[in-house]
């Protein structure tokens, strides 16, 4: 009678447990919002790139099990960044993602200077304290076509954050 309930509770600590391990959070560099997570990093290279390069930009390890019962498994996380210039010159390392918490400058979406051809863009800001974070972009075909590219250099891991917390040393003399 109680194997089964105890079955079903042993189900959902697990899951709660490998769950939370897929998750790893890219905060706001500048307030700590959270903008996005490694698992909606995508790859979309843009034509106009300067530069693109694979590499694991974030100091924490993407961890994910085949099923409940199979051991939990370790994985680099490797992303692809590129080094995107604007009309001005200025240059941007980017990551694209499919999903982000962030707020557009405005509703006004243009075509002009895009880093990818057929795709229109705005400017995303952090949503709590405004900074730069990145741009969004959507297909002038299909509104439902859509990625954001995000500034690798405002961003940091919720993981690499907890290593940054250093216990306090006293010296002994
Ligand atoms: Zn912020």
């Amino acid at each position: 009678m109680l194997k089964p309930i105890l079955g079903l509770y042993l189900y959902f600590f697990v899951k709660v447990i490998t769950d939370n391990l897929i998750t790893s959070n890219l905060l706001c560099k500048s307030c700590g919002n959270q903008l996005t997570s490694l698992k909606y990093l995508i790859n979309k290279p843009s034509p106009l790139a300067l530069k693109s390069w694979n590499t694991s930009i974030f100091h924490s390890k993407s961890k994910y099990t085949h099923s409940l019962n199979q051991s939990i498994q370790h994985k680099e996380n490797l992303a692809l960044i590129q080094l995107l210039e604007n009309p001005q010159g200025s240059h941007f390392e980017l990551i694209t993602v499919n999903k982000a918490n962030v707020h557009f400058l405005n509703n006004t979406k243009s075509i002009a200077d895009t880093w990818f051809p057929n795709f229109k863009w705005t400017i995303c800001l952090c949503p709590h304290c405004f900074i730069h974070i990145g741009w969004y972009f959507e297909s002038i075909f299909d509104t439902n076509d859509f990625f954001f590219r995000i500034l690798v250099k405002n961003l940091f891991d919720e993981d690499y954050e907890d290593n940054l917390i250093i216990e306090p040393k006293f010296k002994l003399y």
